[in-house]
């Protein structure tokens, strides 16, 4: 079965035929007896719709096991609970500001964090050490859409002892399915692609066999981090038009990026369709499309900002993934929790813009963008002037 299909089709025959999951809007379940539990008994420990989402899920990421959290964030905090005092955890350098944020909370339970760049599978050898037992990576990178090779550091994880964990939020299980490629745990802001509408806030956790699967389910039931009945539901309505929306989106940004390369004031831009060569290849033999997260920079922040404040059909929103496209400037946004102290070292600059393309017509993405640079060159030519003025 393909994507598209998988996307759509019931997960089980429902009981009364009903061709969208019902919505198990209840906190806790009759029980047979009083020494016994049925299916459910708490829908904190497990719900129907929820069950329907996970199933979806797992079959999506090509997974055994799937958990739906109430957020990204919940979802990486469990995972961080694998971890004991005197454990490693080596990161990339190029992460989601609010996981660096959650990361660096670790230290405090003797848990160190040291962050590596994972594009270069040798920086990751050098950085082992005996106390490592975690390797988190998002592959491409939010923001700047950098490419790891996720089976070559699943062989050096493994053979170190090390669980490598996949952000895939970037790319949705319609391009990339990490546990295929040897990744022991995969997560996601389901806020994002899986979502698609930017309606609910939501996290997944796949996993690839039942002895991680038991310990996330342990942390998820006990510190009571699962999706709700409805959430779950809206997750689920999201995800089915999740492929479609996808090819859509990714189609779009490889013009986007293409108009971006070629415009006067953009100096970098960053896709996976413009990567180096080799991060080219690696990209293309673990994702099936480039997805739809472009950054650029322009070389002077206010500038930037000016793009940015210009738009008119791309709104000043963070998050990405969803229908509508998307613009922001991750220093202030997005990457704004990084901690002080790491800002130097971790931060993206200040010129770095970040867009999402949605699946408006793509003619009209372009011509939003472009207009937004013309004005913002304009007002940007004067602002010098005044400035020179004074
Ligand atoms: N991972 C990535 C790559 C993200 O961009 C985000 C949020 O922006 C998260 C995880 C966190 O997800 P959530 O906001 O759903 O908690």
């Amino acid at each position: 079965m393909k994507n598209a299909t998988r996307c759509v089709s019931l997960s089980e025959e429902e009981r009364f035929g009903a061709v969208s999951t019902p919505i198990y809007q209840t906190a806790t379940f009759r029980q047979p007896t009083a020494v016994e539990f049925g299916e459910y008994d708490y829908s904190r420990s497990g719900n129907p719709t929820r069950t329907d989402l996970e199933t979806k899920l797992a079959e999506l990421e090509r997974a055994p096991f799937a958990f739906a959290f109430s957020s990204g964030m919940s979802a990486l905090s469990a995972i961080t609970k694998l971890l004991t005092t005197g454990d490693e955890i080596l990161a990339g350098s190029d992460l989601y500001g609010g996981s660096i944020r959650l990361l660096e909370r670790l230290p405090r339970l003797g848990i160190s964090v040291t962050y590596v760049d994972t594009t270069d599978v040798q920086n990751v050898r050098a950085a082992l050490s005996n106390r490592t037992r975690m390797l988190l990576i998002e592959t491409p990178t939010n923001p700047f859409q950098r490419v790891s090779d996720i089976a070559a550091l699943a062989d050096l994880a493994h053979a170190n002892g090390v669980i490598l964990v996949v952000d895939n939020t970037m790319l949705s299980p319609c391009l990339q399915n990490p546990i295929v490629c040897g990744a022991d745990i995969v997560y996601h802001s389901g806020t994002k692609f899986l979502s698609g509408h930017s309606d609910v806030t939501a996290g997944v956790v796949v996993a690839k066999d039942e002895e991680l699967a038991d310990e996330i389910a342990f942390v998820r039931n006990a510190e009571g981090t699962a999706l709700a009945p409805f959430d779950s539901w809206l997750l689920l309505r999201g995800i089915k038009t999740l492929d479609l929306r996808v090819e859509k989106q990714c189609s779009n940004a490889l013009k986007v990026a293409e108009f971006l390369a070629n415009e006067a004031g953009i100096r970098r831009v960053f896709h996976p369709s413009l990567a180096s060569e080799e991060a080219r290849r690696t990209h293309e033999r673990q994702a099936s499309g480039f997805g739809s997260v472009i950054a650029f920079t322009t070389g002077d922040a206010e500038f930037s900002r000016r793009i940015v404040e210009a738009t008119r059909l791309c709104s000043i929103a963070v998050s990405f993934g969803s229908v509508n496209s998307t613009i922001s400037l991750p220093c202030y946004m997005s990457h704004a929790s990084i901690p002080d102290a790491l800002r130097g070292e971790l931060a993206p600059p200040r010129d770095l813009v970040r867009l999402s393309v949605g699946i408006e017509n793509v003619e009209d993405i372009i011509e939003d963008l472009r207009s937004a640079i013309r004005s913002a060159a304009a007002s940007n030519v004067v602002a010098i002037g005044k400035a020179v003025g004074e």
